[in-house]
């Protein structure tokens, strides 16, 4: 039976992954760090269903002893480093935390894989926020990066490490530099479950109005149920190599809003607000990527749509608040 350690596990990636790895028969180990909130911090796993089944072991991206003691005592096949402070608003707020746990945190995990488990296979989540002001229309394994935010600074440290770490070391390391991908258990911070909530507790009346900053930005955005099958894959290659993850289609947040709430019945024009003090230091306009590599290479290809994708994120949000109201 293979093992593989998931940092992030907590999050929304390391709860579909772990899934997804279950499923297939490894043994899944996941780092967490230490919270007074343990029993709500697990709440994707339960959501899931998976969280009896995966092993939590103690541990922080910041301290390095604790990654060593974790590859001595769980001797990974496979590692998937998703844990990171991951949103780009917050980035902001606490650059240097991000640098820490974004970026010097990556190096951590490539540290002890090479020094106690150089035979593991490596996975980073990298992100096309590193495109930020965007070289080229449509972006691939071959546009060169721009981050516009500490987070996609901190991810670019990140990424080159990966690459560095495979050219140096020749660790099976790979950087999977995936779009946006979303689902029912995406952070209530971030737009896609934002709107979605919105839409849920204005339907429910619960609330009137939604909040949001800049309407006009575009994104690409898959399912992260798909998306975790490509990190996996990126493992199974012989060869170790960097690829874009993406859907091919980019929607503005205007037109998210417009599909969220027609789901519900509602015209977003009635509800959404847009507010200056949402908008960012230095936005990121548009991102669209070019899955081409991946679907060659890897087999690979997003599933589900985006309409489809906003349904089951409105009905899961509907759910939530018909239980809390119930
Ligand atoms: P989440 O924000 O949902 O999860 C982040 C995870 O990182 C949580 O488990 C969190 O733990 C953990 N974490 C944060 N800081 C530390 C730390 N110091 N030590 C250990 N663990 C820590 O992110 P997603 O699941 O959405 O994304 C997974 C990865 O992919 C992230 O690295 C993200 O930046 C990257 N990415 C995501 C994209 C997306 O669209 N979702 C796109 C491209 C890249 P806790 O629960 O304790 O907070
Ligand atoms: P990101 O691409 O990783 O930054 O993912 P987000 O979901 O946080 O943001 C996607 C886009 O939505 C960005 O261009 C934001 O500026 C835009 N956006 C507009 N209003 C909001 C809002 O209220 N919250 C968030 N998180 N993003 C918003």
């Amino acid at each position: 039976m293979s093992t593989a350690l998931i940092t992030g596990i907590t999050g929304q990636d390391g709860a579909y992954l772990a899934a997804l790895l279950l499923e297939k028969g490894y043994r899944v180990v996941g780092l967490a760090r230490r919270s007074a909130s343990a029993d709500r911090v697990s709440e994707r796993l339960r959501w899931l269903g998976v969280l009896d089944r995966v092993e939590l072991v103690d541990g922080d991206l910041l301290d390095l002893s604790s990654l060593i003691r974790i590859m001595n005592d769980v001797k990974p096949d496979e590692v998937y480093n998703l844990g990171a402070q991951s949103f780009v608003a917050a980035s902001w707020q606490q650059p240097l935390l991000t640098g820490q746990a974004t970026g010097i945190g990556a190096a951590n995990v490539l540290e002890a894989v090479r020094l106690v488990r150089p035979s593991a296979r490596f996975y980073q989540a990298s992100s096309s926020e590193m495109y930020g002001l965007i070289q080229e229309k449509v972006q691939s394994e071959r546009t060169p990066f721009y981050p516009r935010s500490p987070y996609a600074v901190a991810k670019l440290y990140a990424h080159w490490m990966t690459v560095n770490y495979r050219e140096s070391f020749g660790l099976h390391a790979s950087s999977g530099i995936l779009f946006n991908h979303e689902s029912p258990l995406r952070g209530i911070e971030f737009v896609t479950r934002k709107v979605t909530d919105g839409v849920a507790r204005i339907k429910l009346g619960l609330a009137s109005q939604l909040q949001l900053g800049n309407l006009e930005a575009t994104r690409d955005w898959g399912h992260a149920r798909d998306y975790v099958r490509a990190m996996w894959l990126m493992l199974q290659q012989d060869v170790a190599d960097d690829y874009v993850v993406a859907t091919g289609r980019t929607t503005s947040i205007r037109e998210l809003c417009r599909i969220a709430f027609s789901h519900a019945g509602l015209n977003y024009e009635d509800h959404v607000v847009s507010s200056q003090s949402l908008m960012r230091p230095a936005e990121v306009d548009v991102l669209l990527g070019d899955p081409g590599k991946a679907r060659e290479k890897l087999g690979w290809e997003a599933s589900t749509g985006l309409e489809d994708m906003i349904a089951e994120m409105v009905e899961a949000d509907l759910a939530r608040h018909r239980s809390r109201q119930g």
